[in-house]
């Protein structure tokens, strides 16, 4: 069947910018901020229901939260489409994180829905909770849940003001003991696809749109303290000092060294000294290490060797070392078929081809573990995210919600 219906550009805006107004400061600078269980974030996950429901989908709320819309299709028995992203924000965030792939979805199944597509497969649309963690100091709830992922103890952290996950659930009339409902099956699930922005500015140097995710990312991190001597800054001579600022300084460019050679990116984000004095030799450092690439061997290779040059140069400056790994996310594959698929969706629209790896983590990685999936990205201006300036124009959203709109198409037909 020949698809000749467009997704609706100026309605997808309307909503993007209605969901933008919830959780926004009255201070333009200060952006949007819906923290996952807030009442901000419940007014967007409401709205979410809502917009499911205008559209006439079987819409609800899972025990933890995940806003679930779906289009049934004509065989009640084969595996879902699915596709979302998610609604909560970090503090002081923008419009598009996570709001676009949503509301980009919906746009898509409502063009679906209007223009009478006869699908096989039913699509799912899920507004997932809290991808970002800002709140309780850790993401993915709604995607770990939903693949058998979320460990109990979660529910026992506690926000800034003391309130427990658990407490935050049971406040929003959720039921976080019933989180293993929430699990699908392998199988259950014929594929996940999420748009998102970009959050980054490869697609705006090369002034394409859009582009295709190949693989995302996994992140190592590592917490590193080095100790050595306080000494006086003025009577210790260069040759009798346990510096660890130079320590940390031959480690940082290692880092960066090892990240350009394995073709991986590292990163210093964190670094205390200690005491912190001016006139005083740090004797103590503090410091994280990012590593991320898209093989999990490889990732592993660019650790050793970081560890290696940790422990040269400790012996060379007469230091010691800790390192814990704080923590480790394993990389996801986009599935090859469904980057194929996008490539020839965007051929058949004449959008121009543009593979690319995400160094981001998105609700996607959870996903990849329970079903295959895809993603398509949305240009980012000036590369911009996590910021009050976060903005993607609305042609763009509207070319990578069209091309969405005819992926989903084919692979619930
Ligand atoms: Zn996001």
């Amino acid at each position: 069947m020949v698809i000749t219906s467009n997704i609706n550009s100026d309605r997808l805006w309307r909503t993007l910018m209605e969901l933008g107004k919830i959780g926004a400061s009255c201070e333009e600078a200060e952006g949007v901020t819906r923290l996952s269980l807030s009442r901000e974030e419940l007014e967007a996950k409401h709205y979410i229901y809502q917009l499911m429901k205008e559209i006439g989908l079987d819409a609800h709320m899972d025990p933890v939260g995940n806003v679930i819309g779906t289009l049934q299709g004509a065989e009640p028995q084969a595996p879902v489409v699915m596709v979302g992203s998610h609604t909560d924000t970090v503090f002081h965030g923008g419009r598009f994180d996570g709001a676009l792939g949503v509301l980009g979805a919906i746009e898509a199944v409502r063009t679906i829905k209007e223009a009478n597509i006869p699908l096989t497969h039913a699509i799912e649309i899920v507004s997932f909770t809290d991808e970002e963690g800002s709140r309780f100091g850790t993401g993915y709830i709604g995607s770990k849940a939903m693949a058998g992922m979320l460990k109990e103890t979660i529910f026992d952290l506690k926000d800034k003001d003391g309130v427990s996950y658990r407490q935050a659930f049971i406040d929003a009339e959720f039921n976080p003991e019933n989180y293993k409902d929430v699990i699908r099956q392998p199988g259950d699930i014929k594929a996940y696809i999420e748009m998102h922005i970009e959050q980054a500015k490869v697609l705006e140097e090369l002034d394409l749109p859009i582009g295709i995710v190949t693989d995302i990312q996994g992140p190592v991190w590592l917490d590193v303290t080095l100790e050595g001597a306080t000494d006086h800054a003025g009577a210790t001579p260069m040759t009798m000092r346990k510096d660890v600022a130079v320590g940390v300084a031959e480690i940082v460019l290692a880092v960066e060294n090892i990240a350009l050679t394995y073709h991986g990116v590292g990163t210093v984000g964190i670094i205390t000294l200690e005491p912190g004095a001016v006139n005083v030799i740090p004797g103590r450092t503090l410091f994280s290490i990012d590593v991320r690439h898209s093989d999990k061997g490889i990732r592993q290779q660019m650790v050793n060797d970081i560890y290696k040059k940790i422990e040269v140069v400790c012996k060379k400056r007469r230091l010691t070392s800790r390192i814990d790994v704080k923590k480790e996310v394993d990389p996801a594959v986009c599935s090859p078929k469904i980057v194929t698929l996008l490539e020839e969706t965007c051929h058949a629209l004449r959008y121009p081809v543009k593979k690319l790896p995400c160094g981001a983590g998105h609700d996607s990685l959870i996903m990849s573990k329970v079903t295959d999936i895809g993603m398509i990205f949305v240009r980012s201006k000036d590369g911009i995210s996590h910021n009050p300036k976060e903005w993607s124009s609305q042609s763009d959203c509207a070319i990578g919600t069209e091309l969405l709109f005819h992926t989903l198409v084919k692979l619930a037909q």
